[in-house]
């Protein structure tokens, strides 16, 4: 399995408007941070964790020639606003998008695309064609098999993404008690780590390195950064197996 990084920063992308600090300013490629999303490609399948704001441009930059199925973990604007770059995987592959998520999320995108949905609204080229499916349990796309996992996002439950020996954890504040055993024996883990003070919604870089040696994944990759951590520095003094992500990192796993 191929996992792309297509975004890795928090809701206002790094540089931030108008924003004049160091990391804002870097020249280092790896401060440049899109909304968060991955894209996973595996024999059978291609799949996109979230549809965020910059979709167009990530699948523009990774030529990203096709999407099976997407996968929603929570119904913020940083995760779902890409929604209407939908229509040209519909062109392309001459079908709807199956769109996976809890039902508090399908209930987010319905609300906020209450347009798609709308029976009134012309039809044409105009329009995003969505399959909502509702996640009740462990599930396959193709050959990819997707295990949620149960996150809390400040009081919101929320999902992450397991399939093999990779998770996804974005936006993340608390791990419940049922989720620990999902996530034992992992190759690579992806957490949230937002910046380094405390944040009601999101783990602190300190939470998220704690919480990462608890999970004990033999890798670990921070996401959903924010511009307080500035990539080369904030590496430099993370413990062994753990680095930030960046945009346009690649990992190869095995299936
Ligand atoms: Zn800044
Ligand atoms: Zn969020
Ligand atoms: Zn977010």
């Amino acid at each position: 399995m191929k996992v792309t990084f297509l975004g890795t920063g928090t809701s206002h992308g790094v540089p931030m408007i108008a924003c004049e600090c160091a990391t804002c300013r870097s020249d280092d490629p790896r401060d440049t941070r899109l909304r968060p999303s991955i894209y996973l490609e595996t024999a059978r399948a291609r799949v996109l964790v979230d549809a965020g704001p910059d979709l167009r441009q990530q699948s523009l930059v990774h030529r990203i020639r096709g999407v099976d199925a997407i996968l929603f973990t929570h119904g913020h604007a940083d995760h779902i606003l890409g929604m209407d770059d939908v229509r040209r995987f519909n062109a392309v592959q001459r079908g709807a998008m199956p769109c996976y998520g809890d039902p508090q999320t399908l209930d987010d995108i319905r609300r906020m695309f209450a347009y798609v949905f709308d029976p009134a609204t012309p039809k044409g080229g105009g329009l995003p064609l969505l399959e909502l499916v509702a996640i009740a349990g462990p599930f396959c796309i193709a050959d990819l098999e997707v295990q949620p996992i149960p996150i809390f996002h400040g009081r919101r439950p929320i999902l992450g993404y397991r399939t093999g020996a990779f998770a996804y954890l974005t936006d993340c504040s608390r791990i419940p008690d049922e989720a620990w055993p999902l996530l034992g024996n992992l190759e690579v883990l992806v957490l949230d780590a937002l910046r380094v003070r405390p944040h009601p919604t999101h783990f602190s870089l300190d939470e998220a390195i704690a919480s990462a040696a608890r999970i004990g994944a033999r890798r670990t990759y921070f996401t959903h950064m924010c511009h307080d951590l500035a990539h080369a520095e904030t590496c430099a003094r993370l413990p062994a197996g753990m680095t930030l992500a960046h945009d346009g990192l690649v990992l190869d796993l095995e299936q």
